[in-house]
């Protein structure tokens, strides 16, 4: 049975989002799209897992709604688009103020997080048992997983948490759809 999942990927700038995200479109058949930006949830890549088409978004409504027209869009974020979000973070044991605001925002959308530990290449274990466990005590996330978008590391693991997220329904894009355009740094 097909299923497919709107999967959005947060987090602040440089925590390695586009890495990551070039980094799944090389473990799977996948395609970095055109870029359609029909709405503000701009697409970056359509991974191919199986039965599941997990499509990968950019941080789209995490914004505070200031005008009307940002009240809107948080609306539309909120009834939403997204079936889970993975937020990327740096292995630091507390929160900045970018993860803390993710956080609340997440909250407010109501959509379930996988929290991505990144960079666990350049930590120890202890270290990074410590940024699990500051991150376990801001939000209840689905699932936790250490990852290094370098090196290829947990990306199978991540996944996999992706994919639970997907729902019977049909593939949104061909599944021989390829390029080898990567995602902008
Ligand atoms: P974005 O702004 O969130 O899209 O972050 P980028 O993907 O552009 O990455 C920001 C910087 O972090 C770049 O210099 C990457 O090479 C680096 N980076 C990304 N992933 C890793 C990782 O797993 N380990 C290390 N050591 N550096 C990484
Ligand atoms: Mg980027």
């Amino acid at each position: 049975m097909d299923k497919n999942a709107m999967i959005t990927i947060a987090g602040r700038p440089n925590v390695g989002k586009s890495t990551l995200t070039n980094a799944l479109v090389g473990e799977k058949v996948a395609i970095v799209s055109n870029k359609p930006q029909t709405t503000r949830n701009r697409i970056t890549a359509i991974i191919n897992c199986g039965e599941a088409q997990l499509v990968l978004m950019d941080t789209p409504g995490f914004h505070r709604a200031r005008t009307r027209l940002g009240e809107y869009m948080d609306k539309v974020v909120r009834e939403s688009v997204a079936d889970a979000v993975v937020l990327v973070v740096e292995p630091i044991a507390s929160l900045g103020p970018q993860e803390t605001e993710l956080i609340k925002q997440l909250r407010a959308a109501r959509v379930p997080a996988i929290l991505a530990i990144n960079k666990i290449d350049t930590v120890e274990k202890p270290e990074l048992l410590s940024v699990i466990s500051a991150y376990a005590q801001a939000h209840d996330f689905a699932a936790v997983v250490p990852i290094s978008a370098k090196r290829g590391e947990g990306l199978e693991a991540l996944l996999g948490e992706m994919e639970k997220f997907a729902q019977p329904g049909p593939h949104l894009f061909p599944e021989d759809m390829y390029t080898d355009q990567p995602e902008k740094q």
